[in-house]
């Protein structure tokens, strides 16, 4: 009944919203009916409960396109191993959200198929590039979906439609099955309406895999077991960076923030003032760096192997040049040239390594607070959601949006998107970044500011 009455809903809704592009009825059904002959255990917290999968996480069966025209119609012949995981917890995927394509966007509107809406006011973007997961979650098409975060992909959309959000430690969920794009930077993750939902769905999808060598053998804790009260915050030391509060930082959105900072304190924390001083080239190097990985990472797509191929074509290149000229939409192209260029003989010392070397410098400011502060906390972006059609036309300022995001991702380290409030009716996010690994002092501490 809840499978069938998610899927009513979700016809009803997506009309207004846009957030799903492939639906997965028949299966889900059946699978549902399995779970409710077989019995709900003690034990299986998630068993029956719908879920919706980001569409660059490849699912058995189920299209699979990453927003992209150059995987059309692309079935999958094999699950991604967090989708694997979330059905052996007798989870039931519906379907597959939209977002920007290959995940290169802020605003999902890079998204080849349909313009996904913002949930809480329709002229508004839904943040991206996880943003069909997010507007999903938010208009209550679902309790919970998994999305993926390279430079800010779950945190901003999760801060844009007033939802909670986990990008978590480089290397504690599996990416296997995942479409690659930066892959030093790739991390899947749950956006949920509630954190201890959040905490019950990473401890599910969390652990080492054998098919991806770069997912941790550190153990997993049950993330939502602790999750009680509030007084689990006390004594907790707080670093609240003044590069977040500054200049370009909306006032409602450093007001939200402040607000949030008082908060923690009289739930008995500390909130000091600290400084991440290379906060501003991240933008800068991530760029070179998630682009270079992009341009080897979308070599695969070739009009060969997957999706789409190009007609009318004279012999194997132009194959190949076709089919990814008219299969790749123009954000993609311009990553790939600009990853290619970074990465060509006469430029990479220029560009790629001087990126990775400010990757070095950043993680370094990051331990550096993290070394006497449990966790930092500031605001997910400069500014609540912004007009559709605003920015798709001018990347500069799109890429500039993710200033808060991206350092957190090349530092490898967890950052959780929490609502903290509004401006002129329009969520603001909060984001808590913490030690590598340590995701449990973030969901504590953000279980204790819901
Ligand atoms: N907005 C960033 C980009 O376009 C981040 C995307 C992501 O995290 N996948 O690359």
């Amino acid at each position: 009944e809840l499978t069938q009455a998610t899927f009513d809903n979700i016809k009803a809704t997506d009309p207004k919203i846009d957030a799903f592009l492939a639906l997965n009825e028949d299966a889900a059904l059946d699978q549902a009916a399995k779970v409710d002959a077989a019995g709900i255990k003690e034990d299986q917290p998630l068993a029956g409960i719908p879920v919706a999968i980001k569409d660059n996480i490849v699912t058995k069966d189920l299209t699979t396109t990453a927003a992209s025209k150059i995987l059309t119609n692309f079935n999958p012949i094999y699950d991604a191993t967090v989708t694997t995981k979330l059905a052996d917890a007798q989870m039931i995927t519906v379907g597959k959200t939209n977002m920007d394509e290959f995940a290169m966007g802020g605003s999902t509107e890079t998204s080849a198929f349909k313009q996904t809406k913002n949930a809480w006011d329709q002229t508004k973007v839904p943040g991206g590039s996880s943003g069909g997961s997010a507007a999903a979650v938010a208009s209550g098409q679902i309790v919970a979906a998994l999305g993926t975060d390279t430079g800010g992909s779950i945190r901003q959309p999760a801060a844009f439609n007033g939802v909670v959000g986990m990008k978590p430690t480089y290397g504690r969920v599996s990416r296997w099955g995942l479409i690659a794009f930066g892959s030093s930077l790739d991390q899947i993750g749950p956006l949920t309406r509630g954190v201890k939902d959040n905490a019950t769905i990473l401890s599910t999808i969390a652990g080492h895999d054998e098919h991806d060598l770069t997912s941790s053998t550190q153990a997993v804790p049950d993330f939502a077991k602790d999750l009680n009260d509030a007084t689990s915050v006390k004594g907790l030391r707080i670093g609240l960076p003044k590069e977040f509060l500054a200049d370009g930082v909306d006032e409602d959105v450093k007001n939200a923030i402040l607000a949030a900072a008082d908060t923690y304190r009289k739930l008995g924390a500390t909130v000091d003032e600290v400084s991440l001083p290379h906060n501003k080239y991240g933008v800068a190097a991530y760029y070179i760096i998630a682009s270079s990985e992009a341009s080897s990472n979308l070599q695969r797509f070739d009009g060969i192997r997957y999706g789409y191929r190009a007609q009318d074509v004279k012999n194997l290149e132009d194959v190949y040049v076709k089919s990814r000229s008219e299969g790749f939409g123009d954000e993609v192209k311009r990553r790939i040239m600009l990853g290619t260029f970074s990465l060509s003989a006469g430029f990479y010392d220029a560009y790629f390594l001087k990126a990775a070397k400010v990757r070095t410098v950043i993680i370094n400011d990051f331990k550096a607070v993290l070394k006497d502060h449990d966790f930092i906390m500031g605001p997910v972006a400069p500014t609540p959601a912004f007009d559709l059609g605003a920015e798709i036309k001018d990347p500069i300022t799109m890429y500039m949006n993710d200033i808060l995001t991206i350092p957190v991702n090349l530092a490898g380290l967890p950052g959780l998107s929490l609502p903290a409030g509004f401006s002129n009716n329009l969520p603001v996010g909060m984001q808590l970044i913490g030690r590598p690994f340590d995701e449990s002092t973030l969901y504590k501490a953000g279980y204790a500011f819901e």
